[in-house]
């Protein structure tokens, strides 16, 4: 290979070894824009509040910058990374299982509710087990924390993705500042999204000190390149035939499709799986060992289609996910840019379809292109090329 003249490698960072050596096996070659911003200031301690579209590695910088720091002591957790979600903590956690690959001695665990506490208890009090990150959702880790199963004495770093969505939702909000006071001042915070609006901004600050702030003030970048974005305009009874339409014409990898309600999910999935379409549905309706189970199912290439609710609108990375259909439009810019940007990742090619169905859904379509400045275009009646 060139030497690196032009771009920057992981190399560049000066992590561990044994992080380098991970980074290799998980096929990164270079870092990508937001990573090569963050992690030379994220590694030094500096506080950091990170807004970067969907899929070019926001989780990358703080799962590797948290383990280049970390120092396991026994008995001790020196990491804290929360969510809104339970399968993305899942997913996070995977992704410290990933990159500590090398590091035998760092223990990471995974906290959401849902799931038995007992089985959290016995890990926290089992000195040998005892995590030295912990991922969580808020509610179940406040709860540890409050019954005095977990002490947070130790914690060095203070993660919160999806920070807006925990922040603005009142009840999560509560959680991640108790759960903030009950650690030490004197910490690094970090927080990440694709989305941090003028209002939120001030209120993830309050956590920190002089943090290294990165936002996309224009908008319209938030917009993925290698995404095609369209809508088509149709009454609500005829989606199901469109649908069924659309997955027989489009030559897509994965593709996931979002409703508004646990009940349409669950009809739509049903209905999906009458017509031969092999689907899952994953929403808060089902418990959370299933939900678990179905994530990895689609994950791991076992079923091609998923219908979710806005639990898998943010965060969630399924890299063969190339079709997005929004089968009820959300009725906000932020969650539809969120949503879209599941297909897509990495800069990979993907289409989205959104079905405008209502007035309000028009008004929120303008909004959207407003806002993003992209021109969404109705899908064309013969389809679009498969190649492209
Ligand atoms: P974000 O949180 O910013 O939406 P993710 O952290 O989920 O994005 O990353 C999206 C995908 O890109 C993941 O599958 C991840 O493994 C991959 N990825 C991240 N950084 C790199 C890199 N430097 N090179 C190659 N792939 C990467
Ligand atoms: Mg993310």
């Amino acid at each position: 290979s060139y030497v690196g003249i032009h771009s920057t490698g992981f190399r560049d960072f000066l992590l561990k070894p044994e992080l380098l050596r991970a980074i290799t096996d998980c096929g990164f070659e270079h870092p990508s824009e937001v990573q090569q911003v963050c992690i030379p200031q994220s590694v030094l301690g500096t506080d950091v509040l990170c807004q970067a579209k969907s899929g070019l590695g926001k989780t990358a910088v703080f799962v590797l910058t948290t383990l280049q720091q970390v120092d396991p002591v026994a008995g001790e957790v020196s990491v804290l990374v929360m969510c809104h979600t339970r399968e993305l903590a899942y997913q996070i956690k995977n992704e410290y299982a990933r990159f500590s690959k090398y590091m035998p001695q760092v223990r990471t665990a995974v906290f959401y509710g849902g799931t038995p506490m007992q089985k959290d208890i016995e890990v926290l009090k089992n000195k040998d087990q005892h995590p030295h990150i912990i991922v969580a959702t808020p509610g179940r880790l406040n709860a540890l924390v409050r019954d005095k199963y977990l002490r947070l004495g130790s914690v060095k770093v203070f993660v919160l993705d999806e920070c807006d969505k925990m922040l603005e939702q009142i009840d999560m909000r509560r959680d991640v500042q108790e759960i903030f006071r009950a650690t030490p001042q004197q910490k690094q915070v970090m927080m990440f999204s694709a989305t941090l609006s003028q209002d939120v901004r001030p209120i993830c600050k309050k956590f920190m000190q002089n943090p290294l702030e990165i936002y996309v003030d224009d908008e319209t970048k938030l917009t993925l390149h290698g995404l095609q974005q369209y809508y088509i305009k149709l009454e609500e009874q005829e989606k199901n035939r469109k649908l069924n339409e659309l997955l027989d014409q489009l030559e897509f990898n994965q593709v996931i499709i979002f409703v508004k309600s646990t009940l349409r999910a669950n009809e739509l999935n049903r209905l999906l799986n009458e017509c031969n379409f092999p689907s899952i549905a994953v929403h808060s309706g089902v418990s959370q060992e299933e939900r678990i189970a179905r994530y990895k199912q689609f994950k791991e290439f076992n079923k091609r289609i998923c219908v979710a609710t806005d639990v898998f609108g943010r965060g969630i990375d399924i890299e063969r996910i190339n079709l997005a259909i929004n089968y009820d439009l959300p009725s906000d810019p932020d969650t539809y840019l969120h949503r879209v940007g599941r297909a897509g990742r990495f800069g990979t090619k993907g289409l989205s379809i959104s079905f405008v169905s209502s007035k309000e859904d028009a008004e929120v379509m303008d909004k959207i292109m407003e806002r993003f400045e992209v021109s969404l275009d109705p899908f064309p009646e013969d389809g679009i090329d498969a190649s492209t």
